[in-house]
């Protein structure tokens, strides 16, 4: 979609060196704006925004949202989180901090500064859901005490307190629940399955399907979820969300494993590990909301998103084993 901004405006993206906020800086970057972006290093890294270091409009500061941060922005987009369940469940305390005083200190600052905020939520506040496909609606089904809690009941903290400054301080926000998305720029050892699977294919070992695989996911590819920041962001004032991002095409654990075993020609095996704690069962969004609101669907099917997130393992896992040859 062809977009022409008459004003260059300045945009905080909080976690912008993670997986989702390093795509986030590239389409604002190409769209002329300012960067500012504000990330901790815990689950980003710097390799992602590299290719930025003397981009005269791109910013990094190295900080932790936990604390406050004064800086004059006009729009925010808050999508610092662990977000894989390995790496929310490290330090399980401070991914609730980070969800909930991350977000208190990004409010603050937007109620200072009269920002335009984003929240990067999602798909988790449903839980294990027993509504499907997930309607905006859908109030979940959230274990409050388990080991996911920390990062579901947080994200639903966060939203409650986007809700909340609207309410009371009349902040413009705009509210996104992410349903699983993949592409290029995941990290490798995250657990995430998209990621876990491709690179097991790739180094030709057991592929780990937990349970018997026929848990549900839908997956959608990063750059049409960006599209939709993008879209959701531009709605008026008054538009607040919380509206579902995510690809309503719906595959088994099993079918995703499959997949990736014949797009890589891999010799793995399939083997089955137990299945974690509270893993819902299903997940498929139901985005009529995203479709009336913002004229928004995705346009990449699982099998032609995979291809560039398969190159981008393997280009990794090349670098990786050029370097260990030559000692580095
Ligand atoms: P990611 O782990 O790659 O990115 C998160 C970023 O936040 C990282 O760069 C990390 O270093 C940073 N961060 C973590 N704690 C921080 C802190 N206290 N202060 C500053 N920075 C901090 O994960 P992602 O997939 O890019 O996810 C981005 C956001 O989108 C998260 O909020 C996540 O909950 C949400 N989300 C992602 C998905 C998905 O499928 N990728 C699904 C639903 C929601
Ligand atoms: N805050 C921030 N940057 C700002 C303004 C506020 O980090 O530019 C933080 C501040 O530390 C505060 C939080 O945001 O703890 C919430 O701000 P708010 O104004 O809502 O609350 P108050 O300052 O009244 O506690
Ligand atoms: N999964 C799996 N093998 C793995 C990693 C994950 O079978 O090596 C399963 C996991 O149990 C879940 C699904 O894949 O049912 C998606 O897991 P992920 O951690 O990517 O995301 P989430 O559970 O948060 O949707």
């Amino acid at each position: 979609m062809a977009r022409l901004y008459d004003s260059r405006k300045r945009v905080l993206i909080t976690g912008g060196a993670g997986f989702l906020g390093s795509h986030l800086v590239d389409r604002l970057l190409a769209l002329g704006h300012e960067i500012l972006c504000v990330d901790n290093l815990f689950t980003g890294t710097k390799r992602n925004i590299d290719h930025l270091r003397a981009h005269p409009r791109f910013e990094f500061i190295r900080h932790d949202v936990t604390f406050p941060l004064y800086v004059e922005v006009d729009e925010i987009y808050n999508l610092a989180c662990p977000a894989s369940p390995i790496h929310y469940q490290y330090d399980p305390v401070q991914t609730t901090k980070t969800s909930v005083h991350g977000a208190i200190n990004m409010l603050g600052l937007a109620k200072r500064t009269r920002a335009k905020i984003f929240q990067a939520s999602t798909s988790e506040v449903y839980g294990d859901p027993s509504v499907h496909p997930q309607p905006e609606d859908y109030w979940g089904n959230v274990n409050p005490i388990g080991l996911r809690s920390c990062y579901d009941e947080s994200k639903r903290c966060a939203e409650a307190l986007f809700f909340d400054y609207h309410r009371q301080y009349g902040l413009n926000i705009k509210v996104a629940r992410i349903f699983n998305t993949y592409g290029p720029r995941m990290h490798p050892n995250d657990g995430r399955v998209v990621s876990t699977f491709i690179v097991q294919a790739l180094r030709d070992e057991p592929i780990t399907v937990f349970g018997d695989g026929s848990q549900t996911r839908s997956f959608c590819y990063v750059d049409d979820l960006i599209e939709g920041f993008l879209r959701l962001m531009e709605t008026e004032d008054g538009v607040t969300g919380p509206i579902n991002l995510g690809n309503p095409g719906e595959f088994t654990i099993l079918e995703l494993a499959e997949k990736v075993i014949e797009m890589t020609n891999s010799r793995s095996k399939i083997v089955h590990r137990p299945l974690p704690a509270d893993d819902p069962r299903q997940r498929r969004p139901d985005i009529s909301r995203a479709h009336s609101i913002l004229g928004w669907e995705p346009t990449v099917p699982l099998s032609k998103g995979l291809d560039p997130t398969i190159r981008h393992f393997r280009e990794l896992l090349g670098e990786s084993a050029a370097l260990s040859a030559t000692g580095g």
